[in-house]
């Protein structure tokens, strides 16, 4: 069975031209799998990031806090420090 040609008649009946028809269809189901595969990996690669910077967070983040208020330090769990 021969390839169908671009200005052919589309195999698949529509009587449109094989080139309007399942072949655009064609590239835009290749294209839109493509699409998925990207925005998937920048989906992990944002919550790859985001847990970084969470945990970045926790780590570097400040244990003492002064509270104006009482006139001392809180530690991060919100008690007081001497
Ligand atoms: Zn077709
Ligand atoms: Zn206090």
């Amino acid at each position: 069975m021969a390839k169908p040609g671009r200005n052919d008649l589309c195999p698949c009946g529509s009587g449109r031209k094989y080139k309007k028809c399942c072949e655009s269809k064609e590239r835009s189901r290749a294209s839109g799998r493509l699409m998925m595969i990207l925005v998937g990996a920048a989906v992990l690669a944002a919550v790859l990031v985001g847990i970084a910077s969470f945990t970045g967070e926790r780590a570097t983040g400040p244990t003492r806090v002064w509270s104006t208020e009482h006139g001392h330090y809180h530690d991060a769990s919100g008690t007081a420090v001497p």
